[in-house]
Formats: C-alpha cells, structure tokens, sequence
C-alpha cells in the first residue's frame, strides 16, 4: 500500500537533518501499561506535552515500504522526558510497515482501523494522554512519580510498539516523538492529510461511484499515489 508514502517522505524529508536519540525496540524496556486511563491531577504533573497551547499533533501511517520502517524503533527528536522542564510542543508520529494489502480496499480499510485502535489503547502509567481525534492534537500529562521512576519517551514508545506487534500483519513499527521542535507546528497538515486518505477510503468502500469528474475526492486521489487505481479495481471488482 502506497496511499501514506507521499506523507511518511515528507515527514522523513523533514526531520533529516536533526538530531536523533534511536532506542532499537526491545519488548522488556516497554515502560508500564496500566490497561485503562489514569487520571492525573494537574498538581500531580510534572509538565504538559503539548500543553498551555504549544502546539502538538499526532498521526499514523501505514506502508508496505520497507525502506520507510526497516526495523522497530523509538526516535526522540528534542529533550527526553528527564530533560524537560516545562509546557513544551509535543508530537507523536506513527510509521508501520504491514504486509502487502495488494488491491483490496477492505483489507486495506480494516487493518488501518485496528491500527488506528491501538494508536488510542496505550495507557503508560504516570503518562495521561488526551487526544483529539478532530484536530488531531495530542496532550501528554506526565506525572511527578513517573518522571522520579524513569519514565522516557523511549520506553513509552516502546509500550507502543509492543502494542502494535500483537496485531496480525505488522513488520516493524517506528515510534517518531518530538518535543520543543519548532517542525512540529509544519507537521501538522500532515495529519489533516493522513484524515483525508483514511476518510476517502471510507467513501470508497460506501460504494462511491467512479465518476471522477464529478467527485469532490479528486483532490485527494490527484495528491495521493495509489488512490485511485484502488477505486478503479474495487468498482472492477463489484461489476465481476
Ligand atoms: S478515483 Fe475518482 S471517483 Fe474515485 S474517489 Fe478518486 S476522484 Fe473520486
């Protein structure tokens, strides 16, 4: 599946030049996940990602590129969690590789909906994530204990990434987080992106008929590789 490469490049292209802390994922560094969300109280908190109004974003992409994803690792662009000393811009970017969905646009459909599951079923413990699923912001609270018990985005990405490997067909997962970075607030139109693939599949699989000069979706399918040919084999598929 290309649909998300034109996103991932450019997310990639983007943070080429910055330095990196990469953690190799290993299952035993996962930091704790409690199953189900904690509250914590602001005066409980250490900080915000994402809070007081920085800017913050979230989103997932899927491929089948290997070049893209080719191992299971955490990347920390900006200060850990031990280094932070306040509300700072916060991002968490998502990059699977799955095995090859071929043209089946409900396979395709379906595996981007568990995977969108996972991206909101991690509750790491003292790390109280409150996502907007419409603008597509993330805000972390992160709690004094956890901070004092060694929490690091590095082992939050990996509590992620064990998640993910439970799925049926996932290869390798990359956890991107950003903090204080100041490419976060250009990121953010990428997830408005990532909402209108995932959206136009929806419409794809409501039967939409291929009329392309009529379909308010061309924008997408002009920008996004793959697209298209997709419509045009499921409707193939429905007249066999
Ligand atoms: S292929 Fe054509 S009809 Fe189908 S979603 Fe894209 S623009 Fe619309």
């Amino acid at each position: 599946m290309k649909l998300y490469d034109g996103i991932i490049r450019q997310t990639l292209d983007t943070l080429q030049n910055k330095s990196v802390q990469k953690t190799p994922y290993r299952p035993e560094l996962a930091w704790k996940d409690l199953g189900s969300s904690e509250l914590v109280m602001l005066r409980d908190a250490a900080f915000e990602l994402g809070g007081d109004g920085q800017p913050s974003v979230n989103y997932t992409c899927v491929t089948t590129d290997d070049t893209f994803v080719p191992d299971d690792a955490v990347l920390v662009y900006g200060p850990e969690l031990s280094a932070v000393k306040g509300d700072v811009s916060f991002a968490r970017i998502t990059l699977l590789e799955t095995d090859d969905l071929g043209e089946d646009e409900e396979a395709a459909y379906n595996t981007i909906r568990d995977l969108e599951f996972v991206r909101y079923h991690v509750f790491p413990e003292g790390y109280m994530v409150r996502v907007s699923s419409e603008s597509n912001q993330e805000q972390v609270r992160v709690a004094k204990t956890a901070i004092r018990k060694g929490i690091s985005l590095a082992r939050v990405g990996c509590a992620y990434i064990r998640k993910y490997r439970e799925l049926p067909g996932v290869r390798h997962v990359r956890v991107l987080f950003l903090t204080a970075q100041e490419e976060i607030a250009a990121l953010r139109g990428n997830a408005k992106k990532v909402d209108d693939i995932t959206k136009t599949l929806t419409h794809i699989l409501d039967g939409l008929p291929t009329d392309c000069g009529h379909c308010s979706l061309k924008p997408v399918c002009d920008e996004v590789e793959g697209m298209r040919e997709m419509h045009m084999a499921q409707k193939k598929k429905e007249r066999i």
